[in-house]
């Protein structure tokens, strides 16, 4: 039999090999129109990044070896120009004499590839811009940033190549701007799971320009009419905004190279590709073809689609060769290198990406039902080090059958990701991870690995275990005045919680149930979902009907962060702006390095974990002391921003390396920050910081709602300037103090009818004015929540997590009767003599 092939890359290489392994007696000849067979496509990128330096190394199987060992007669710079299929030739254009011949075929493979799609804009054919596909074009693009020396370079597409390319281009010391059309790159994965990765682009100085195209390019060469000048090339966008630039790669996605097809009368599909059917036979029983010019088969909605990867195509090319000498027979019931399911994965600087099946806006625009979980673990045993944290999401049926799955993190992503695509294409379900026996021992893996953790939490929701709500749900639910409640700890609280939440810490849970509103629904939440998870279980079976918000605050909050980046990087055209970039050398502060520094290592945890470590190691330093922390989880780097603005404490810097987050902190404020001259000795949350003569002194008598507020306002406004506060509670004021819940205590009957008739806690006061027999407070309260203004219960909260004392005069207690136990936690009894003491270390005190 005599076989031609057309493309002599992925393919086309595996298909000639794999003839040559199954007959000896096939003479099989290979046509690439380019000047390499073989080579590492995939690999272009990390060659102009300069990862890979040696060009040899980009070619897979050389020439010479497939002729000399396969025997395969193979022509490079020979384009196939036209198959004549009632003579069963093929034209062929020899390039490198300019000569033109025909070939015969029993047989004829093709795997032309698919060729970058170029939109067709005013000034897109300018110097400096350039698409990837081949070796050739990486050759190309290497020279000319070798010759010219461009210092900027925008790539135009956020898929694969781009993201790769912005990667290495700046790895290679260019100014790399990212333009994406859509609002996310990397739109295999959902958006919230591909913000970290938008994050990551701008903590590594790629500037990102989301949600515009490019409108036209201009060359500077164009307009300004002289040799001499240089070139750089300027892009309009979709917005009218400009950007400059040395260099353009446009990276706007790949057309499927069916021309020869076409032209030959073969049928073609969508996009226009060559249609074949699943033994690879094209409209006419002689001609095959694989790769990126077919279409496949999505194992998801079984449609026709095109999915252009590597692996699809080196399959294809080998299960053509067999079906091609052995026949239709050869092919197993429903096993076809055409049913792909888009198995991929993506290196992102230190992050990586990765994704099987459909992502839930496929699933949406498929029509095709599904529920889904998120999952935040980490990638081996968190108490053996170096454990990292990655997120994931996986989408399924309601039968249990798995329809997709993400993951994003520094380590072991591909591996979960590889083992659900496994389960998945074998048709398995969501009960199938929770029994996977997978391997296991602390450096790699958990004894319930991440997989199986998929498994469980699917499992839960579709057996009603697990009642669950997404993050995109909640701020409808916030409009609607919803219950929220945060069961992470009060540290993690204070950093940012859903608006409006209550917040009762999971271990507090049990005791406080009767504070938990019956009648309605409870959305819980924590951090990432675990914690959530355990506390709607326990509200739930005490008939309480309780929804975990699935991947907690993280998930809820990433996509609150983006709006904001994605602000600045309009505001910055595409110039990332520091409030969102982590910072990666030590901030500039203007203080000598004291000797004192504790290591922390808070790898693997967590949250709460690496913050409460932090808080920790902090009350063993002094003020100016440092203490150096090492975290993994992703959610640290902007946490700790956020705990040392509130704390008064000084972040020095930042840095990340393969997930590993180093951070050094200063006790207190550093010279050269504001307030450092009123230095604080230390703002740790729950330590008292010694005074400085500038402290705040209050005594709160009055138990309205308006007065308390106000009181709480002003004490965390400067317990987040460093001052130190005591709140002194007296009489009527000692009720903003109680436990909303009935405390069993023995009181005398004069003391019960006192404790009946005064307000049990914060939430029953009442407004000074307009209180309309409770009617004004319910408006104030529905307003304060529409604004987004904290409620007095958290008010009190963050308070006290920032240090601010709170007293209970202990005469006043004693003569209406409330007793400690019925006090929230961490207040202090005290005399007079307490608080005199404070205020005379004080600049002000207020009476309320
Ligand atoms: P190709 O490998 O593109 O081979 C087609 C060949 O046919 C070309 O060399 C072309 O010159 C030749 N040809 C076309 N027409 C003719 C003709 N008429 N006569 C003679 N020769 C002809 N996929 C992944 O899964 N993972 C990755 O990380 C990844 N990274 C990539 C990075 C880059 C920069 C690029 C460009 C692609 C990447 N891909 C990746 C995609 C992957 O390379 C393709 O899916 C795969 O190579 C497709 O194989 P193919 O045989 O269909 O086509």
């Amino acid at each position: 039999m005599k076989v031609i092939i057309v493309g002599g890359v992925a393919g086309g290489a595996s298909a000639a090999t794999r003839l040559r392994r199954l007959s000896e007696d096939a003479e099989i000849i290979l046509f690439e129109k380019g000047e390499y067979i073989s080579y590492a496509n995939c690999g272009l990128p990390y060659y102009l990044g300069g990862t890979i330096t040696d060009r040899e190394r980009l070619i897979v199987t050389k020439a010479e070896l497939l002729r000399d060992r396969f025997a395969v007669d193979v022509r490079v710079r020979s384009e196939v120009t036209a198959i004549n299929r009632t003579t069963k030739t093929v034209t062929v254009h020899d390039l490198s004499v300019n000569r033109t011949y025909e070939e015969s075929y029993d047989k004829l493979l093709l795997s032309p590839g698919a060729y970058p799609k170029v939109f067709d804009l005013p000034g897109v054919k300018s110097e400096g811009i350039f698409t990837l596909r081949t070796l050739t074009d990486t050759y190309i693009i290497d020279d000319y940033i070798r010759l010219k020396d461009p210092k900027s370079v925008v790539i135009v597409g956020g898929g694969f190549i781009g993201v790769e390319m912005a990667e290495n281009l700046k790895e290679r010391g260019l100014d790399v701007t990212l333009v994406e059309f859509m609002d996310q790159v990397l739109t295999f994965l959902d958006k919230e799971m591909a913000i970290p990765i938008h994050q990551n682009l701008r903590e590594n100085g790629v500037h990102l320009r989301l949600g515009v195209g490019v409108k036209s390019f201009e060359s500077l060469q164009c307009r300004i009419n002289g040799p001499d000048v240089s070139k750089p090339l300027t892009l309009t966008l979709s917005d009218d905004s400009l950007l400059t630039a040395d260099l353009v790669i446009l990276c706007t996605g790949v057309v499927p190279d069916s021309s020869l097809a076409s032209k030959a009368g073969l049928s073609t599909g969508v996009g226009g590709c060559i249609q074949v059917d699943d033994t690879f036979h094209t409209s006419d029983t002689d001609i095959f073809a694989v790769g990126d010019a077919i279409c496949v088969t999505s194992m998801i909605s079984g449609k026709e689609v095109l999915i252009p990867l590597a692996g699809p195509a080196n399959k294809q090319g080998r299960e053509a060769a067999e079906i091609m000498l052995a026949g239709k027979a050869s092919v197993h019931s429903g096993k076809s290198a055409r049913f792909v399911q888009g198995s991929s994965v993506v290196k992102v600087f230190d992050l990586l990406a990765a994704s099987t099946g459909f992502s839930e806006k496929q699933l949406q625009r498929e029509g095709i039902e599904y529920k889904k979980t998120y999952i935040h673990p980490t990638s081996h045993s968190s108490y053996y080090p170096n454990a990292t944290n990655m997120s994931m999401k996986m989408l399924f049926a309601a039968d249990g059958k798995i329809l997709g799955a993400q993951a994003v993190g520094y380590e072991g992503v591909d591996k979960r990701i590889d083992v659900v695509a496994t389960v998945l294409r074998l048709g398995g379900t969501v009960y199938d991870l929770e029994d996977l026996e997978l391997c296991y021992a602390p450096p790699v893996s958990s004894a319930k690995d991440p997989v199986n953790m998929l498994g469980f939490t699917a499992a839960n929701i579709l057996k009603g275990d697990m009642k669950v709500i997404y993050p995109e749900q909640v701020d409808g639910l916030i409009a609607s005045e919803a219950y929220f409640l945060d069961v992470s700890t009060r540290d993690e609280a204070a950093m940012g919680s859903i608006p409006g939440a209550v917040s009762i810490p999971l271990d507090e849970l049990r005791d406080r149930l009767s504070e938990i509103p019956t009648g309605t629904p409870v959305y819980v939440f924590c951090r990432v979902g675990l914690r959530g998870y355990i506390a709607s279980r326990m509200l739930n079976q005490h008939g309480i009907n309780a929804y975990n918000v699935s991947g907690g605050y993280r998930t809820y909050n990433v996509l609150r962060q983006e709006a904001k980046a994605i602000k600045q990087d309009i505001a910055g055209n595409g110039k990332t702006s520091a409030e969102t970039v982590v910072v990666t050398a030590p901030v500039p502060v203007h203080v000598a390095m004291p000797a004192k520094t504790l290591s922390v290592d808070a790898c693997g945890l967590s949250c709460p974990g690496p913050i409460m470590k932090v808080a920790g190691g902090m009350k063993d330093l002094m003020p100016g002391e440092i203490l150096h922390i090492t975290a993994t989880d992703p959610a640290f780097a902007s946490d700790i921003n956020v705990w040392c603005e509130r704390t008064g404490n000084t972040l020095l810097a930042i840095k990340r390396d393969k997930g590993v987050y180093t951070v050094d902190l200063q006790k207190g404020l550093a010279a050269g920050t504001d307030n450092a001259s009123n230095p604080v000795s230390s703002c740790v949350p729950g330590t008292s910081p010694a005074s400085s003569g500038n402290d705040k002194t209050m005594v709160i008598f009055s138990g309205d709602l308006d007065k308390a507020l106000a009181a709480f306002i002003i004490a965390n406004g400067a317990a987040s300037m460093g001052r130190k506060v005591t709140l002194f509670f007296t009489f009527w004021g000692l009720n903003i103090l109680r436990k909303s819940t009935h405390v069993p205590v023995k009181k005398n009957l004069v003391e019960k009818m006192f404790g009946f008739m005064m307000p049990r806690g914060a939430g029953k006061l009442g407004l000074s004015r307009m209180n309309m027999g409770g009617m004004g407070t319910k408006m104030i309260k529905g307003i304060m929540k529409q604004k987004n203004v904290q409620s007095l219960e958290e008010l009190i909260q963050a308070a006290m997590a920032s240090g601010v004392r709170v007293l209970a005069c202990q005469m006043s207690m004693d003569l209406m009767g409330i007793k400690e136990e019925e006090l929230l936690d961490g207040v202090e009894l005290a005399g007079v003599a307490t608080f005199l003491g404070s205020a005379e270390l004080s600049d002000t005190n207020l009476f309320i």
